[in-house]
């Protein structure tokens, strides 16, 4: 009989936390999860799966000028913004009651509650008011949205939380930022029809990326009609009439928007949890500080997923929760490979990208060869759309293995996923160039390629 009332509580019940309590649970684990919003987290109730809703919704906006060149008229086309909201609420509706359903079908027990620790072994559940036991503890509580409280009128934008349940769509959109979310939702107002004006504070746009992704994308925001703002953030919000704002920039420029937009990052959700206070080791973002399987700097505690700041994606925090799980309810010592993750931007074109880019590879390489091409896609011939495709390889031209590999275009996240396991399989260029083209399509470009770039001089 074990002296605890868990042998795994875990807090926060998004990906890698389901992930996690699905598993221990399934190894046998007396299982407990607390969460205190939705069952699901930020993918699946307000982050990854309304957004490529709201993606595929913005796309139509495009798809009915392309299809003119094709021989269909479209007249008198209208659009719904409460019909989609309502549709996608619908979906994520159906989507938790699944989570939900798995979990319990897997044995653990949840608690709709805020839960905070007392000590190494202690969880506090608010909505009970009780305590509750557990030998190990998995914290899993996220990320949340930061806005600059610094700029005088922020609470007069929102963030990527609130935009998912706007009462009406805007005519008028600002978006502070140019990373993921920024990008994400600048384009999708766009596409829904909204006069977007991007706000950046530096030079390039998605920077941590490839140069020439941040160029691509920057460009083809601007070709469908997306004001970007560069080296300038938010210095003031004032209410004007109506629904109207106006924001002030550091530039000297005055925007007015009917929504103002935060999209400047995200942090971890460890405010208020007792971490601290339980010696748990916090690093200056305020996230939680762990070894390679997860463990806190207290040896009951464990940590996955945003909350520790490590790669901020979905299918990571589904590794970090599995790998922990097999580690400490399995005797399966397992840590995550964080090399060659594939990951996308849904923007209008879309961005995939797996391995290094050309900055990072000539940083640890002696020799790196580019491949590049960049061209007006097939489809394109005919609706006149100046929209481009750019693709490119980065090779250790010593090895010749390709290091990375980059596309914006329409279906580059599609594609990248299935090329990430060639690279992360440590796949040669001269593999690329020995796989015959599939014709006629987009991706049949990335076996063509057979001149290194040069750069102009
Ligand atoms: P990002 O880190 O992608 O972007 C934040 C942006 O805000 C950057 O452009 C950053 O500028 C800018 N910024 C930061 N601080 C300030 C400031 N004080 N003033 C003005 N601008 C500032 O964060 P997001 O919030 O867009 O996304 C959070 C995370 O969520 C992502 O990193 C990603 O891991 C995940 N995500 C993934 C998605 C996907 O897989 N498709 C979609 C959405 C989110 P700078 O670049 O100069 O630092």
């Amino acid at each position: 009989m074990s002296d605890f009332d868990y042998d795994l509580f875990t807090i926060g019940a998004g990906s890698g936390g389901v992930r996690a309590s699905r598993l221990a649970a399934q190894y046998g684990a007396k299982v407990g999860v607390a969460e205190e919003y939705r069952v699901g987290g930020t993918c699946v109730i307000r982050g990854c799966v309304p957004k490529k809703f709201l993606v595929y919704a913005s796309e139509f906006g495009h798809a009915f000028d392309d299809a003119k060149g094709y021989g269909w008229s479209a007249e008198n086309i209208s659009f719904d913004w409460m019909k989609l909201i309502e549709n996608k609420d619908d979906e994520i509706d159906r989507l938790n009651g699944i989570y939900i359903r798995n979990l319990k079908n897997a044995g653990a027990d949840i608690f709709q509650s805020r839960a905070t620790l007392k000590d190494k072994h202690t969880v506090h559940l608010h909505a009970e008011n009780r305590d509750v036991t557990a030998k190990t503890i998995l914290i899993a509580t996220g990320g949340a949205p930061w806005i600059d409280e610094s700029v005088p009128g922020h609470e007069l934008g929102v963030s990527s939380n609130e935009a998912f349940h706007l009462k009406k769509l805007p005519k008028h959109v600002v978006v502070a930022g140019g990373g993921y979310i920024a990008i994400e939702f600048a384009c999708i107002f766009k596409g829904l029809g909204c006069d977007v004006c991007l706000v950046y504070r530096g030079e390039d746009i998605l920077r941590y990326f490839d140069r020439d992704i941040s160029v691509q994308v920057h460009s083809e925001l601007k070709r469908r009609g997306i004001r970007v703002i560069t080296q300038s953030v938010f210095e003031k919000i004032e209410q004007c009439e109506g629904d109207q704002k106006r924001i002030y920039l550091s530039n000297g420029a005055e925007v007015d928007a009917d929504l103002v937009f935060w999209a400047v990052g995200r942090k971890p959700a460890t405010a208020g949890l007792g971490l601290e206070e339980s010696g748990v080791e916090l690093n200056k973002n305020g996230a939680v500080v762990v070894d390679e399987y997860s463990r806190s700097s207290v040896d009951s505690i464990f940590a996955v997923g945003d909350v520790t700041d490590r790669v901020n994606l979905t299918p990571v925090a589904i590794r970090e929760g599995a790998a922990f799980a097999e580690s400490e309810f399995n005797n399966n010592p397992s840590k995550v490979d964080y090399r060659f993750i594939p990951k996308a931007v849904f923007s209008q074109p879309p961005v995939g990208t797996v391995g290094y880019a050309e900055h990072e590879a000539r940083n640890e390489y002696k020799n790196v060869d580019i491949y590049k091409t960049n061209f007006r896609p097939m489809k394109n011939m005919l609706t006149g759309s100046e929209e481009r495709v750019l693709m490119k390889l980065v090779v250790d031209a010593q090895t010749d293995r390709v290091l990375g590999c980059h596309i914006v275009g329409p279906d580059a996240p599609e594609m990248i996923q299935c090329i990430a396991i060639a690279v992360k399989a440590g796949v040669n260029k001269a593999d690329f160039d020995q796989t015959v083209a599939l014709h006629p399509t987009a991706a049949e470009e990335l076996v063509t390629m057979r001149e290194k770039y040069k750069a102009p001089i």
